[in-house]
């Protein structure tokens, strides 16, 4: 007998229904690990400790499966999502990897609008989940995605919803009310800094909102590409794109600019060193957070740096700089 058929034949009525909540998709989206290193911050004090979530632990691979849950959550809660209704977005591919499995999950279609370098890697991984694809002009950027997919809302606002994930509350609340939680509590309420980069901005929005709740002393700090043209995918260069609609300029207490060859550095560090294949972002977002901690160590003072990593590598592998040496 399977173990669920055994469960169902142990447990009844609400026994039943709870173990089986338990075991959807859905259920497994957050409460990532909380990753420490040794050997890329083996130069720090005992007290600057730097630390980072696996959000690669999610079932679609990536952090977006926290925001893309709340957004689904919300529209189905408000009746605009269901089936008969396609859900359309414009993404670089880790959100619309989450809606996809999440469509597949609950029932409704999803159509995704992309500019046409997005990797191939990622391209296949939504083909696989079944969705319909509309790739936009390179040279355009995520920009040219979102104006193609906001045109299309605007013609037939009936077939579609429009999860608009830059402007969407849903996207920050998502982590205000889990990402947030649960450093704080990983931390055993430590934290002194929290360091994430900017894409739609919901990370930094809503962890950092939740974090200051709990201790506005905590500093908050967002990072970016040193210039528009640079190879962080899932970063924006946030003084040349458009802007977020959730994104508050003057929340951040810091911002940093990290350039594409640290990143690509650290990427093959955090492989070869700790044994951690993640994404581009994630190692650029690592950049951010061991500056930041070289800095407190220099001055002495003590501090609980988390970051996060959005995703891991399987998605970059194809990218030239895996292949050099140091
Ligand atoms: N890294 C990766 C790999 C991403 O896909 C995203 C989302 N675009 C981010 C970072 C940025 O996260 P956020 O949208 O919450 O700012």
């Amino acid at each position: 007998m399977s173990a669920l058929r055994h469960i169902r034949s142990e447990l009844n009525g609400p026994g039943l229904a709870q173990e089986l909540s338990a075991r959807t998709i859905e259920a497994q989206i957050g409460h990532t690990p909380l990753l420490a290193f040794k050997n890329i911050t083996a130069h720090l004090p005992e007290d600057v400790m730097i630390f980072a979530k696996a959000e690669w632990a999610n079932p679609g691979g990536s952090v977006k499966d926290r925001a893309a849950y709340e957004i689904v959550l919300q529209a189905e809660q408000d009746g605009k999502l269901g089936p008969g209704v396609t859900l359309m977005d414009s993404t670089s591919g880790n959100t619309g990897i989450a809606y996809a499995m999440l469509g597949a999950a609950r029932g409704f279609k999803v159509k995704l609008f992309m500019p046409a370098n997005a990797s191939p890697e990622r391209i296949a991984i939504l083909k696989a989940y079944g969705v319909e694809i509309e790739l936009t002009d390179p040279l355009e950027g995520s920009d040219g995605a979102i104006r193609a997919v906001r045109e299309l809302a605007e013609r037939e606002p009936e077939k579609y919803f429009y999860a608009n994930q830059y402007n969407n509350p849903a996207n920050w609340q998502a982590h205000y009310k889990t990402t947030g939680v649960e450093i704080w509590e990983q931390t055993g309420h430590r934290i002194t800094h929290f360091v994430a980069g900017l894409g739609t901005t919901g990370t930094l929005m809503g962890t950092g909102r939740r974090l200051r709740d709990y201790n506005p002393n905590i500093e908050i700090i967002s990072a970016q590409p040193d210039s528009a043209f640079n190879g962080i995918e899932g970063w924006k260069h946030i003084e040349t794109a458009i802007k977020p609609g959730i994104y508050d300029e003057a929340f951040a207490d810091r911002n940093l600019a990290i350039s594409t060859e640290a990143t690509y550095e650290m990427a093959r560090r955090l492989a070869r060193e700790e044994g951690y294949l993640v994404g581009i972002s994630a190692a650029a977002a690592m950049v951010a957070a061991l500056q930041v901690a070289n800095e407190l160590a220099e001055a002495h003072k003590p501090g609980v740096v988390v970051t996060l990593f959005p995703d891991n590598a399987y998605k970059y592998l194809s990218e030239s700089f895996w292949q050099e040496q140091a």
